[in-house]
């Protein structure tokens, strides 16, 4: 069966540079949402665990609930507590959700800086911090997040300085703005908290307008051989007949395709780290490739196949299946 390697010294290594950054450990919450960007939520929190890691960030008070033995620290994008928990902490999204939390509930505010995704607006910031007061929430945290970070525009700029307008509102709160993209462009970090993802799984995606940063991508894809076969010149292969051999060879068929997770956009249009090339359609556990070997290496970095793929490696990542094995190495 296809299976996922993860590569424990690499992750190690993306997560050295981050504390570097950060000049603390503490200082990193660890993103794992969506299955820990498709690497697996277990195997990549027991690593982080490992390391040392005590914050992390989730989508759901499901993911919450699966972690909450392992990490002080859970904060929660986008969901409401269904049991009290004092390690997780839930985000306000918009000013009608205050409302809705149970009185003592730790939240932590987000504010709407630039991105008109989700939070409260500057103009109603006063009033937010009014009713989390009046209804005795817990505010812990007052954060924002960058639309445009990973390009070089003066819209992280103009986003942080709003965002320090709000600092200067209150007291007694801890702040944060920074995903991968906007720690990396701090030259001296000083706020409370990151929230990193896609920097951890060394998949950071950047400008080349900045400086490089050495990350090394943790996961890597293989599948294995089901069948081979000889191609005659004129021959054509899979779904469509979309491939025609121009000259006799050998073909062999591999144990990953779209059910998997791996982007059918990518059909006839990707070669391999090791030059191997895929012929035809994807289909839906299959794949063919000019090759006879028994197990195929797919994918070792996201942001190639991405490329092929016409996206960014968070999609690749995170349409990885839940099904496939992970395994650490
Ligand atoms: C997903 C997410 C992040 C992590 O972003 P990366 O670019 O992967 O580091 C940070 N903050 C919020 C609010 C997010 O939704």
């Amino acid at each position: 069966m296809a299976y996922i390697t993860l590569n424990k010294k690499h992750f190690f290594h993306n997560l050295d540079i981050i504390a570097n950054k950060t000049k603390s450990k503490d200082k990193i919450a660890l993103v794992l949402k969506d299955n820990a960007y498709g690497h697996g939520l277990l195997e990549i929190a027991s690593m982080a665990q490992e390391y040392g890691i005590t914050r992390v960030v989730v989508k759901s008070y499901e993911e919450a609930m699966k972690l909450e033995k392992m990490f002080e620290y859970i904060l929660v994008l986008a969901d409401s507590p269904k049991t009290k928990n004092d390690k997780i902490r839930y985000t306000i999204n918009d000013i009608n959700d205050i409302n809705k939390f149970q009185t003592a509930t730790k939240v932590e505010l987000k504010v709407d800086t630039g991105m008109h995704r989700n939070g409260v607006s500057i103009e109603e910031f006063d009033t937010a911090i009014e009713m989390i007061k009046e209804k005795k929430l817990l505010l812990e945290a007052v954060f924002t997040h960058h639309r445009n970070a990973d390009e070089l525009t003066s819209e992280w700029f103009w986003q942080n300085k709003i965002f320090s307008q709000i600092k200067s509102k209150i007291n007694g709160v801890k702040f944060h703005s920074c995903n991968s993209a906007s720690l990396f462009r701090h030259s001296s970090f000083d706020e409370d908290m990151v929230r990193i993802g896609i920097a951890a799984y060394g998949c950071l995606e950047f400008s080349s307008a900045f400086d490089k940063v050495d990350l090394k991508p943790v996961l890597s894809l293989y599948a294995k051989k089901i069948s081979s076969r000889s191609l005659k010149k004129d021959k054509a292969l899979g779904y469509g007949a979309s491939y025609t051999a121009d000259t006799d060879c050998i073909v062999s068929n591999y144990d990953f395709g779209y059910g998997g997770g791996f982007l059918r956009i990518c059909s006839n249009n990707y070669t391999n780290p090791n030059g191997e090339k895929l012929l035809g359609r994807i289909s839906m556990d299959n794949s063919s490739f000019l090759s006879e070997v028994e197990e195929i290496l797919i994918f070792d970095d996201a942001r190639e196949i991405a490329k092929s793929a016409q996206t960014i490696s968070y999609e690749v990542l995170t349409s990885l299946k839940c099904n496939l094995a992970r395994k650490i190495v």
